[in-house]
């Protein structure tokens, strides 16, 4: 596991350049963002992982792929419809 950089234990917890961090939650596991600091893992992107899978999946998260949406699958058949129209 790769360390953290610039780690400070203080009285508040464990601070990054200002930054009070929290340990990442269980979604988190297997994201390539985890650093390790005496013996915990936190997030190399965001100090309150817990927060940001709050809301869906963590927009910074390595390991969880982005489900393909149907808009994606929609494209490449209005794409070929206008060439069957002759580009109009
Ligand atoms: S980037 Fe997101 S998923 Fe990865 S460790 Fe940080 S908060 Fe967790």
């Amino acid at each position: 596991m790769t360390p953290l950089e610039n780690a400070n234990r203080t009285n508040e917890g464990v601070v990054v350049k200002g930054f009070v961090l929290s340990p990442v939650v269980e979604q988190c596991t297997g994201c390539d963002r985890i650093r390790e600091f005496e013996g915990q893992q936190f997030c190399s992107s965001y100090p309150l992982p817990e927060k940001k899978w709050l809301s869906g999946r963590c927009n910074f998260a390595t390991h969880v792929k982005v489900q393909s949406s149907s808009a994606a699958k929609v494209n490449p058949l209005k794409a070929s419809k206008r060439a069957a129209k002759g580009g109009r």
